[in-house]
Formats: C-alpha cells, structure tokens, sequence
C-alpha cells in the first residue's frame, strides 16, 4: 500500500498510516457534527498501531460518547485539529479522521452509517452501504472496501 500521510492545519504535526486501512466510512451522528463542527466525519478505519507521527507530537483528550465508552482523540497541541481516535481501553481499530490525509480528494467511503442524523440536504449515494445507525458490526462494510480497492489497479492487494 502507499503509505498515506496526514497533517493538522498549521502542519506541526504530520503522521502516516502503516497498516493496510481496514474501512473508509461517513458518520453522519449528531455527536460527530457537533465534534467537528461540520455536517459530517469521514472515518477511516485502521488498525490498532497502524499510525506514526512522523513530525511532532500528537497530543490525546478525551471525548466522551454518548454509549459511555471515551475515546482519546489526538490533537495538535498547537492548532488542536483533530487527527485520529482511538477507544481509551485500546481495542478496536484506530478512527483516522480522513479529512485530515494529503490525498482526501481521492477517498470515497464504501458507507454512511447513522443516516437518520444526517442532515437532509445530503445525496447519499446509491451504491454505498447505508445504516439508519450503528451497523450490526462492520463485516459488510470492511468486505465492500477490500473489494472495492481489489478493483483499483494500483492496490497492493494481490489475489493470493
Ligand atoms: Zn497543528
Ligand atoms: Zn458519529
């Protein structure tokens, strides 16, 4: 795989994702609104140990959620653009907030999930996989983004 680097606005910190991304989704959630103060999060799902800071220091604060689980979301010191999240007990996969890549523009979710918050003026596309909330578990949509890049000619996921 390229090794997809990311930075937070004033630049002080930049890190790389080092493991193979595991889902590229939308979360359309009132929370995630709020947290970003936009209209919605693009997600990508990497995992656990999968992100190095490669200039300067990402910095942790918690975010509480709505279930009672906390995340630490790592920040910039500095300009606190929000980078990457991961659950405080450390299981799961790391959240990588994809605005956040120097190739975004090219990134296109397999799925929108929490759809009933999302905000009405919003096309989803037809082809993508939608959940009025949480999906029942992430199996679908981590198959539907391994097939999809098995289909881009420059993906390292060879048919072995
Ligand atoms: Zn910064
Ligand atoms: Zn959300």
């Amino acid at each position: 795989m390229n090794h997809s680097r990311g930075s937070c606005v004033c630049t002080a910190v930049r890190f790389e994702i080092t493991a193979e991304p595991i889902a590229l989704l939308c979360c359309h959630c009132t929370e995630c609104q709020t947290a970003s103060g936009s209209s919605f999060v693009l997600s990508m799902k990497v995992p656990l140990g999968g992100v190095t800071v490669v200039q300067g220091e990402a910095k942790p604060y918690l975010r509480p959620e709505a279930d009672g689980q906390s995340r630490q979301v790592f920040r910039c010191p500095r300009c606190l653009a929000a980078l990457w999240s991961e659950r405080l007990d450390a299981t799961g996969p790391i959240t990588v907030y994809a605005g956040t890549l120097d190739d975004s523009a090219t990134l296109e979710p397999v799925a929108h999930i929490w759809t009933e918050d999302a905000q009405p003026w919003i096309a989803l596309p037809q082809e993508a996989l939608q959940f009025a909330r949480n999906p029942p578990d992430f199996r679908d949509i981590e198959k539907a983004w391994s097939d999809r890049n098995q289909k881009m000619p420059t993906s390292r996921h060879s048919a072995k």
